[in-house]
């Protein structure tokens, strides 16, 4: 990964914590892997995708500080 890629990439976790000072949080479902954005008063979050209901904290967030390290994002050449 460059540099560019790396910074680009931490740029989305920026973003990110941006919506949730506004409120909305972005996050993955634990069931069916699918990315939906909730509010952050929100007692409950429903996956609109699969029906999955739990409390916030069973939703991770889909931008974390350090993802960007992480393997997901292997340089290929
Ligand atoms: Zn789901």
């Amino acid at each position: 990964m460059t540099d560019k890629q790396r910074a680009q990439l931490a740029k989305q976790t920026d973003l990110a914590q941006r919506m949730a000072q506004h409120g909305v949080n972005l996050v993955d479902c634990p069931d069916c892997g699918s990315t939906l954005l909730h509010e952050t008063n929100e007692a409950d979050i429903s996956c609109p995708f699969c029906g999955f209901e739990s409390e916030p904290a069973d939703f991770p967030d889909h931008f974390y500080e350090g993802f960007e390290q992480s393997a997901e994002f292997q340089d290929n050449d």
